[in-house]
């Protein structure tokens, strides 16, 4: 990386929403992208089923858009900001194809293949194969990568920012040790908290860091509760493996069959929408039947639909499963709910603007509202790619004659410290997944609560070592801190 140090704008994250946002810039804007990992390891890379957005509106309309959005949201969402997502998604999805070259699945006749998913009324799902996120986080990564107005500091961890005169100071790790840059304005985009679960389909960045910047720098953090549990990860293979991967929501969409351990359906015991009910539906349901069988065995079974039909729908899919030693054009598939999702994050305006002057909060990590307190399937990175370009646009309308002075940058902090006990994101996922995992247990919410408080605290005293592994578990203890307070709370 080169040695510039002042930027006219930093974001923290190259997930769609981080790496979209960075793309609406003009060429005299000089914007730093940072990722804690490689560029390309986020979230947004792992996403299967697709993005969600009415391209045609023959047989679909906006209002249908938002209505399913507003039921799976329980309509707890806020109407203003569905409102925006829907009626200006898909003009950023068109983008993504016509400026960025995402290749879509098509039909025979070139038209774009739209897929149904579980709550969704209209077939309006846009996909890639199975690998939907992959192919954008791709294209979007190739695209930044070519602007040169645009510097991306890979395997460099944001974990303080100083507030100044007019921006910030924004303090980085490095495998060089401790760096500063500063900017006048800073998105934060730093996805969301699926470490704080014991399972997770989660990328490993995925442990809230930025909610935790926010939330120390006295940002509201709204509805961190509001947690999406996915009906259906791969439970075959070793039972210990932390990150299970997602059979998407596209497999019941193509029409899969839920079936408890006896082989038997149980969907029209709990909803009418039997295995096409939104996600936090079906995921309860199978936590309910699970008490009722006193048995933790699940499966999707799609094998009628044929191998020709299954390979090539869910090419990625198939070819995981099979290694994991499941044939899904022969068998059912074994699966149980896991953490997903996070609704909620950091409270935003319907630009993305933060609490706080000059900072800004995009994509998973923010809370819009657009999601209510359960998000539609493929709302998300349809979110990311509204609501990113949202901060750069208020970015620029603010930043306008602007002018950018900071007092000269501060010497970089000292790392040394003891080194960080071992065990202690363990003891989180622990405590979150007695407490809050599907169903919350109140009982074991005050338990945790005093669990991850002291951890907190040692934290903060201990004089530890500044280090990835430092700054990655302070955050998901301040996550997991905020989540058992709001369930406390109820
Ligand atoms: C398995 C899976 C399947 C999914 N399928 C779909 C789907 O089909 N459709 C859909 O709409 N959504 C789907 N989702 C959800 C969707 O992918 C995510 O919500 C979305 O991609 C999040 O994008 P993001 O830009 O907010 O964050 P991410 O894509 O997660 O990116 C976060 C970025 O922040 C960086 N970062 C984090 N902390 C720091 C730090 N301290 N310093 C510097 N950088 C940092 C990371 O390195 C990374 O670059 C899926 C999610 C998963 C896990």
């Amino acid at each position: 990386m080169n040695r510039q140090r002042h930027f006219d704008a930093i974001i923290a994250g190259s997930g769609v929403a981080g790496l979209y946002c960075a793309l609406q810039f003009p060429a005299e804007k000089r914007i730093l992208v940072l990722c804690k990992d490689a560029m390309s390891v986020s979230n947004t890379d792992l996403a299967q089923g697709g993005v969600a957005a009415v391209l045609n509106t023959q047989n679909d309309s906006f209002a249908l858009h938002k209505e399913d959005t507003l039921i799976a949201g329980h309509r707890e969402n806020d109407e203003h900001a569905v409102d925006i997502l829907v009626r200006e998604g898909p003009d950023d999805v068109r983008r993504l194809y016509t400026e960025f070259g995402v290749e879509f699945d098509k039909q025979p006749d070139g038209s774009l293949n739209a897929t149904l998913e579980g709550g969704h009324s209209r077939r309006r799902i846009v996909h890639h194969k199975d690998s939907t996120g992959h192919e954008i986080a791709t294209r979007l990564c190739a695209a930044v990568t070519a602007r040169p107005n645009i510097t991306v500091a890979e395997h460099t961890l944001l974990y303080r920012l100083d507030r100044i005169d007019g921006g910030f100071f924004a303090h980085v790790l490095t495998a060089d040790g401790a760096a500063v840059y500063a900017a006048p304005y800073v998105v934060l985009a730093t996805g969301g908290i699926g470490q704080v679960y014991r399972y997770t389909t989660n990328a490993p960045i995925a442990t809230g860091d930025g909610i935790r910047l926010a939330w120390e720098m006295g940002c509201r953090i709204a509805h961190l509760d509001y947690v999406q549990f996915h009906p259906s990860s791969f439970a075959g293979g070793d039972p210990h493996t932390r990150q299970r991967f997602l059979i998407s929501e596209a497999v019941r969409g193509e029409g899969a069959r839920l079936l408890n351990g006896k082989g038997e359906r149980f969907m029209h015991l709990y909803d009418d929408r039997l295995e096409l009910a939104p996600r936090d539906v079906v995921a309860k349901s199978i936590m309910l039947e699970s008490r009722r069988q006193a048995d933790e065995h699940f499966y999707l079974d799609i094998a009628y639909k044929g191998a020709d039909f299954l390979k090539n729908r869910f090419p990625m899919i198939y070819e995981k499963c099979l290694q994991a030693g499941v044939d899904m054009t022969k068998q059912p598939i074994p699966i149980f709910p896991c953490h997903h999702y996070l609704m909620g994050g950091i409270a935003v305006n319907e630009n993305a603007k933060t609490d706080l002057d000059r900072l800004y909060a995009a994509g998973e990590c923010a809370c819009t509202g657009v999601h209510g307190k359960n998000r539609l399937a493929s709302n998300s990175l349809l979110e990311g790619l509204v609501f990113g370009r949202r901060a750069a646009q208020d970015i620029l309308r603010h930043s306008a004659g602007e002018r950018f002075d900071p007092p000269p940058l501060p010497a970089p902090d000292d790392l040394s410290g003891a080194p960080l006990p071992a065990g202690l994101a363990d003891t989180v996922n622990d405590v979150m997944q007695r407490a809050a995992f599907v169903l919350p247990d109140l009982g074991a919410v005050r338990e945790g609560l005093k669990t991850v408080d002291r951890m907190i605290a040692r934290l903060k005293s201990g004089h530890f070592a500044l280090s990835k592994d430092y700054v990655e578990t302070l955050s998901l203890a301040t996550v997991a801190h905020i989540i058992l307070k709001e369930l406390q709370a109820k």
